[in-house]
């Protein structure tokens, strides 16, 4: 067992301003500052308490999960919750969005702003953001910030999406919106995170490290391919930590990275319908689940439990979210369970690996690999594309397959041509199909970028 001590995180940084619900934000890092020690029956124990108002809530005021529990949905066991069927990403996505919507709210369930998941079928999913689930964000955020154990007023350079210019924070020399603290306005009032430059990565990336090796930011925060295809263009740039999320991180990456970079890596794991879902222990032996924002199982063929070891489904439910109740949800990411107690002495569960995200990439003539996430996006946020894939077919020739059109317009193929050819640095060759559906590959995956060709 490590020592149980409190945090002095909050007792360093606190910024000690007193704006709304900053209290608020302090007593749930206390919790979790307390929490993380608790044994696992402790935490069962109460999960289960916040996992039946939760079920019944949804069963009585969601018409989705009326439907599939029926009236009679009520949890007081485990057993009770584990009998409840299991939802899929397709199942929820074949849902009308209101139907998936709490019918009334409580002040503390008001829905302060919608988000979307990035929708990898193409169908993207709208989850709605209460009040109680930013609490418990932020507070997630600062435990982060504690296992971290870093200054957290060091800059932070953002580069995990294609930005459009223009906003009032838009920085034209840099290609970044610049923010005051990085962590946005509600959090930075309690403690000063540093300044923030969310780049735009649609950008040719040697422009993006030109502009960092200005601003020397303490922290880099995007994709470990990102992070990978970065440091061959960085020159002064020496940051303190890669902030690091969204796909897979390979042990062989992360020892590459710490190693061009001289920096610490931090891995997160979280999903748009739970948010902060897991991030690294600091003793560096794997991810510990934020079990007081989201139950986690990781479960076989057969819907059990999984052994550590074992590559299983995550299911997830947020504890938290009555506007939009995630219950028993099958994310569609693979995980397994490390093995035994952590050293560090935490009772959260561990995990050891997250399988399978992967980031969409194209290939260079030069052996190098560049971020497709730009043009990915750009077509998923074409009016009424249901689904695209792009096929590389060479260096310089991609066939796009677009579901849910029958054509584009020319403004729309100028836009992507264009697109393409920043990001390549040279010209694109492309051609369109607009198909009925998109067919799997032989894995069963359809993925939004494939590579059609051999280099
Ligand atoms: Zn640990």
């Amino acid at each position: 067992m490590g020592a149980i001590q409190g945090s002095t995180f909050l007792q360093t940084y606190d910024l000690g301003s007193n704006g709304p619900g900053l209290q608020e934000v302090r007593r749930a890092f206390e919790f979790l500052d307390e929490s993380q020690w608790w044994r696992q029956e402790q935490m069962r124990e109460w999960q289960l308490t916040k996992l039946a108002p939760l079920v019944a809530h949804a069963a009585r005021r969601v018409p989705f999960y009326r439907a599939l529990y029926g009236d009679r949905a009520s949890v007081e066991t485990w057993d009770d919750f584990r009998s409840l069927p299991i939802v899929t990403r397709a199942q929820f996505a074949d849902t009308e969005p209101r139907e998936r919507e709490a019918s009334f709210a409580l002040p503390e369930h008001k829905v302060l702003h919608t988000t979307y998941t990035s929708g990898t079928s193409g169908r993207r999913l709208q989850i709605s953001i209460t009040q109680r689930l930013q609490l418990w964000r932020y507070a997630c955020i600062l435990r982060e910030w504690d296992w971290l154990a870093l200054d957290p007023r060091g800059d932070c350079a953002i580069l995990r999406a294609p930005i459009a210019p223009g906003s009032d924070s838009w920085n034209e020399s840099l290609g970044a919106e610049v923010y005051p603290t990085w962590q946005g306005p509600a959090l930075g009032a309690l403690v000063r995170f540093g300044k923030g430059f969310n780049f735009d990565i649609g950008r040719p990336i040697e422009r993006i490290a030109e502009a960092l090796d200005e601003i020397k930011p303490a922290f880099l925060h995007g994709t470990p391919t990102y992070l990978q295809v970065l440091a061959d263009h960085l020159r002064h740039c020496r940051p303190l930590a890669l902030l690091t999320l969204s796909e897979q991180l390979f042990p062989q990456v992360r020892q590459e990275l710490e190693q061009r970079y001289g920096a610490r890596v931090f891995d997160t794991y979280a999903a748009v319908e739970v948010n902060r879902a897991a991030a690294d222990c600091p003793s560096g032996q794997g991810y510990h689940l934020h079990e007081e924002n989201v139950f986690v199982e990781l479960l076989d063929e057969s819907d059990r439990e999984a052994p550590p070891g074992v590559p299983a489904r995550v299911v997830v439910t947020s504890l938290h979210n009555y506007a939009t109740p995630v219950i028993r949800y099958e994310l569609g990411d693979l995980a397994e369970y490390a093995e035994g107690a952590c050293p560090c002495g935490r009772g959260l569960r561990r995990i050891s690996t997250f399988h399978g995200r992967q980031i969409s990439r194209f290939l260079l003539e030069n052996g190098r690999v560049c971020i497709a996430t730009p043009i990915v996006i750009a077509l998923q946020d074409t009016p009424d594309v249901r689904a695209a894939q792009i096929r590389q077919k060479s260096y310089d020739d991609f066939e796009i397959l677009v579901m849910g059109r029958t054509d584009f317009t020319a403004e729309e193929t100028g836009d992507l041509q264009r697109r393409f050819d920043t990001l390549l640095q040279r010209p694109a060759r492309l051609t369109y199909q607009f198909v009925e559906r998109i067919p799997p590959l032989p894995n069963g995956k359809t993925p939004r970028v494939v590579i059609d060709f051999t280099p």
